[in-house]
């Protein structure tokens, strides 16, 4: 499956309403789709360690969704056997008094990660053109009239011309980005907070504030859109998942990285020639020393 057909990259415009969020519309066969999965799975552990190992291009996911789209499950199934040393996962939420203090990258840039590690952002800056616009939360932050005091549609057109800006720095700075939305049907995710109601072991999934928002999904809909559409790039695309089915959604994400990491196609570093000629010395040494056994 050509996976371009989730991309956008600022050359099409992206209709939400147009899209479908059901693996049934598309061409795949679901035991097949897990069986590449955990390929791809695989494929991107080994990369992740030349990636790591070279130290040279660091890696940026953000998941954005709708609750109950399956944002954490995701995360977890594609990134399962990665070595933990070279991935950082962080969950943004609501703003500290702290992070409301600073300009709205402040509390990103903390999370950028050194090259040559993958950095996965549940939920992001985006959320500053997202929840921030669709319940008008600028007018309440503590800053100069000449910040806020404009026409929403101002405020928010120069925040994703921020955004853009910082994307193209990271770029710049030896930075991918891989920006997925998992797009989920409303009708679907009605069904996944009863059954985070229904289920015992799932009641702590469920949150009153899950169904507030829901009230307000044309309006989430129109701002994914409107981000969408104004920060989509060649160099920091975005990848709108269908996300009714959770084994399709995996086998798309991991399909994606594992592509993107073979555009980066890291390789171990090489040692010197004359690093190399003084290995057979370093090893007679070692086996003169006593103690320790080949085996072990
Ligand atoms: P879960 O799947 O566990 O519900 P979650 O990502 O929805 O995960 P929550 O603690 O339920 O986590 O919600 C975090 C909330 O923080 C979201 O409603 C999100 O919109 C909000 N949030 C994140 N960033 C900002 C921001 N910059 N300004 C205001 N609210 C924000
Ligand atoms: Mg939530």
């Amino acid at each position: 499956m050509n996976t371009d057909i989730f991309k956008y990259d600022g050359q099409r415009k992206l209709s939400l309403g147009r899209l479908s969020t059901d693996s049934r519309n598309f061409d795949v066969v679901k035991n097949e789709a897990l069986k590449m999965t955990a390929e791809y799975q695989e494929k991107i552990e080994i990369m992740q360690e030349k990636l790591y190992a070279e130290a040279k291009e660091g890696l940026i996911i953000i998941f954005q969704a709708m609750d109950a789209a399956g944002k954490d499950s995701t995360i977890k199934h594609v990134m399962s056997g990665i070595n933990p040393q070279g991935v950082d996962v962080t969950s943004f939420k609501q703003p500290s008094h702290e992070e409301l203090a600073h300009d709205f990258l402040w509390r990103i840039e903390q999370h950028i990660p050194r090259r040559g590690h993958i950095a996965i952002m549940n939920r992001s800056y985006y959320e500053d053109v997202l929840v921030v616009k669709v319940h008008d939360l600028q007018k309440g932050y503590k800053m100069p009239r000449r910040c806020i005091d404009m026409p929403a549609s101002d405020f928010f057109h120069k925040r994703y011309k921020h955004i853009k800006n910082y994307e193209e720095y990271l770029n710049d700075n030896g930075y991918r980005l891989l920006k997925f939305f998992l797009n989920i049907s409303f009708f679907k995710q009605k069904e996944r907070f009863l059954q985070r109601i229904d289920t015992p072991d799932k009641n702590w999934k469920f949150s009153e504030a899950d169904l507030k928002e829901r009230k307000f999904w044309n309006e989430y809909q129109d701002a994914y859109e409107s981000a969408v559409n104004h920060t989509a790039t060649v160099s920091a695309p975005w990848y709108v998942v269908p996300a009714d089915q959770k084994w399709f959604t995996r086998y798309i994400v991991s399909k994606i990285i594992f592509e993107e990491l073979s555009r980066i196609d890291p390789q171990y570093p090489e040692i010197s020639e004359a690093e190399r000629q003084k290995l057979p010395e370093y090893r007679k040494e070692l086996l003169r020393q006593s103690g320790g056994s080949l085996s072990s």
